[in-house]
């Protein structure tokens, strides 16, 4: 497995219920997200209503679900879990909707990818509250109404742009994660050291959020590792050396880069000259898949300015030339 990956593992899932924060006030960074929220739900708590409903966006690992837990803690309500994929038939939605408290929040992770039927079956709970569903088959099929207490969805996605209007248009707040400052993931790194019990320089902890690609899951994960090399090779302590040492073994580079961007990035620059090239094109040049190279490896090259999306498709930047020390086209040349 990919150790800068974003996605979630099982395992890690475990280890992370112990540092993700549950309280605005851990949340760190997203200065905008933070400040919106704490307000819109005071104002929902002050009026004694539930939250709006509420769309989180973002690249995996950036805290989508750490959020929606948050806004059920400071809410005061309980939070219910799923997922679009897991969804899926109208009943396995009905099921969750009519196990709600008034004021609860149902949390739909990869909301994007509920299907037509359930998304049906979502808009009049979302609206007025009413679950509206058919049961049975054939001539013994009927329909079957019911309230629902007033709850709050926040509904989470990768990729605003997947969703379909009418869903995107039953969101009253949407929210919009954006990849992280150096300056805050060392903030979190130190926060989960501290956590954890793990004596940390912040030279480390900084060296490591230098190498965290921008998301606060990576930055936990490499946090893990370093303590490995920490105390196998040092004395415990994550110092500035050990976390650069640790990170150069993991192949992890000083840009956050390991194998596979660079492998992306060389074959940009060396088998297309640097772009642009379709998707589909880079995609059979490393063989790897379409989605993987547009929802994991592209996110953060773009917003490093490493790759530029153009309508004849993805090109390289200075700074991709530069990184690899090649010698730059004469296009780019002045
Ligand atoms: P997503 O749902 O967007 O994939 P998560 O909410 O699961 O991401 O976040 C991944 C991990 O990163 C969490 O377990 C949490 O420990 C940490 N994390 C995310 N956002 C923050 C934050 N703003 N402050 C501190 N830790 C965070």
């Amino acid at each position: 497995d990919r150790l800068i990956a974003a996605n979630k593992t099982e395992r890690e899932e475990q280890l992370d219920r112990a540092i993700r924060p549950l309280r605005l006030a851990d949340y760190i960074g997203q200065p905008v997200v933070r400040e919106q929220m704490e307000l819109f739900i005071r104002a929902a708590r002050g009026r004694g209503e539930a939250l709006d409903h509420s769309l989180i966006f973002g690249p995996p690992g950036l805290g989508k679900t750490t959020l929606a837990g948050i806004i059920a803690q400071e809410m005061g309500v309980s939070l219910k879990s799923t997922s679009g994929p897991v969804l899926e038939r109208p009943g396995d939605l009905a099921a969750m909707l009519t196990n709600l408290q008034a004021g609860d929040v149902l949390f739909i992770d990869e909301i994007h990818r509920l299907s037509p039927v359930v998304e049906e079956v979502l808009y009049p709970a979302l609206e007025d509250f009413q679950l509206d569903i058919m049961i049975g088959e054939g001539p013994a099929a009927r329909s079957i109404k019911l309230d629902l207490p007033p709850f709050t969805l926040v509904g989470a996605t990768t990729r605003a742009g997947m969703l379909t209007n009418p869903l995107r248009d039953r969101f009253g707040i949407v929210q919009r994660l954006e990849f992280y400052s150096h300056d805050d993931l060392a903030t979190i790194v130190r926060r989960s050291a501290g956590i954890l019990g793990l004596p940390i320089e912040d030279a480390g902890a900084f060296e490591i959020a230098r190498r965290a690609r921008g998301t606060p899951r990576i930055a936990n994960r490499l946090l893990r590792r370093v303590r490995d090399f920490a105390e196998v090779r040092g004395r415990g302590q994550i110092t500035l050396d050990i976390a650069s040492d640790a990170l150069d073994l993991l192949d992890v580079d000083a840009c956050g880069f390991d194998h596979q961007d660079r492998r992306l990035l060389l074959a940009l620059l060396e088998k297309f000259d640097g772009g642009p090239v379709g998707l589909d094109n880079l995609s059979a040049a490393i063989s790897e898949e379409r989605n993987t190279i547009e929802d994991v490896l592209e996110p953060y090259l773009i917003q490093q300015g490493y790759i530029m999306r153009t309508p004849r498709g993805r090109m390289a930047t200075r700074h991709a030339w530069l990184h690899f020390g090649l010698t730059l086209p004469q296009h780019l040349q002045q």
